[in-house]
């Protein structure tokens, strides 16, 4: 059946990188028989200024008819004196809730060609491949009771609280376990089960899950030393799985190990395999419309989506190897470059990868 594909382009360096993305589509389409039909959606600041709305019905509509979107990133100083509400985060924040996009993907990947680029030392990080799956939706992040107040002494506090039932934990680990099977068979739980109640539950749900994937071999870390590890030996990690707050602090650190944020996709997804695929980076506004932004990090994102939404790995694996060719003949865009390389535009790098798909 023919998937239909939304593209969100956004803001910024979004519709530049969204542009390669597509073309790498379209190159899929004709010469690889990939079966999809595109269509666009305004999101953020451009739906902001066309209607009014960060996330209009129009494009949650067409979202939720979508099978995946491709999604390139959004918001900029035009819209920042905006409130909170109308802003072009809350479209996208709006967006994830709306369609229960429970589960965040991502990976952790530096190419042996930019292995100069990260702060670690080369043999440390050359080779990284780590996928990191972190809750997106339950946590610390919603949990109740939250809110600020005074207390008796009249000091002012505030509290948040970290909650999650059983079947929050189960359906995070199975997508997790289902991960780590199709990639290197390791899946490394992380909590902080020795101080919190909600983590020793996690742990006790990702014990009772393993049971059913006897192919994954399943470890446990506490947060504090995953932060250490992810540092002095990242290799030792295939898939990670973690809550909402400390998979939001662990996926940044991971991301600067590789040292180049244009190269870095990422996915969100429902239980159905319906996903949103978008760069991990901003909307770039310092270098937009220069034909200076790296679509390598949104590429990369149409490879997720053929691999996890449209389960095309073969079609996912030749666009992760002519990544690999552009970077072999020393093509970089600004953010990557070093001497012994060219400097290729937006454009120039997204065409490589077509060629290279042909
Ligand atoms: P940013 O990721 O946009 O930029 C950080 C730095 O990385 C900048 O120097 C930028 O030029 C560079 N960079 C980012 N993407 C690049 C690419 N593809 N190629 C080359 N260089 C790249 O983060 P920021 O500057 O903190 O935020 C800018 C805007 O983006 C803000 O409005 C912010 O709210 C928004 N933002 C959106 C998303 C999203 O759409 N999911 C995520 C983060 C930030």
């Amino acid at each position: 059946m023919t998937a239909r594909i939304l593209v969100m382009p956004g803001d910024g360096v979004g519709p530049e990188i969204c542009r390669e993305a597509v073309r790498v589509l379209e190159a899929l389409v004709n010469d690889h028989g990939l079966d999809i039909e595109l269509h666009e959606a305004l999101v953020g600041g451009a739906a902001i200024d066309a209607e009014g709305d960060p996330l209009p019905e129009s494009s949650l509509a067409a979202a939720r008819e979508a099978d995946a979107i491709v999604f390139g990133s959004i918001g900029g100083p035009a819209w920042d004196g905006l409130e909170r509400a109308k802003r072009p985060e809350s479209g996208l924040l709006r967006l994830r809730s709306e369609l229960g996009l429970f589960a965040n993907l991502r990976p952790a990947i530096l190419y042996p060609q930019l292995a100069h680029a990260s702060a670690l030392k080369p043999e440390v990080v050359s080779g990284l491949d780590i996928m990191i799956v972190r809750e997106l939706t339950g946590g610390i992040y919603f949990g109740q009771p939250a809110g600020h107040g005074t207390d008796e002494a009249g000091r002012r506090e505030a509290w948040n609280t970290m909650r999650y039932n059983d079947a929050e934990i189960e359906r995070i680990g199975r997508t997790a376990f289902n991960i780590a099977r199709a990639r290197g068979g390791r899946l490394c739980s992380v909590d902080k089960a020795n101080v919190l109640d909600v983590s020793q539950l996690w742990r006790d749900v990702m014990n009772e899950t393993a049971v059913d994937y006897p192919d994954v071999e399943l470890s446990h870390m506490y947060v504090d030393n995953a932060a250490m590890q992810l540092v002095r030996a990242p290799k030792q990690f295939d898939t990670v799985v973690t809550t909402n707050l400390f998979g939001d602090i662990l996926s940044d650190a991971a991301a600067m190990l590789t040292g180049s944020i244009g190269m870095l996709p990422s996915a969100s997804m429902d239980a159905n395999g319906k996903g949103l695929y978008e760069p991990v980076h901003g909307s770039a506004p310092d270098i937009a419309g220069q034909g200076l932004a790296n679509p390598l990090a949104a590429i990369l994102s149409v490879a997720m989506m053929l691999r996890y939404t449209l389960d095309r790995s073969d079609l996912a694996d030749k666009v992760e190897a002519a990544v690999g060719y552009a970077l072999d003949r020393g093509l970089r865009t600004r953010d990557i470059m070093n001497q012994e390389t060219q400097v290729a535009s937006t454009q120039e790098m997204g065409g490589a990868i077509v060629d290279m798909l042909r």
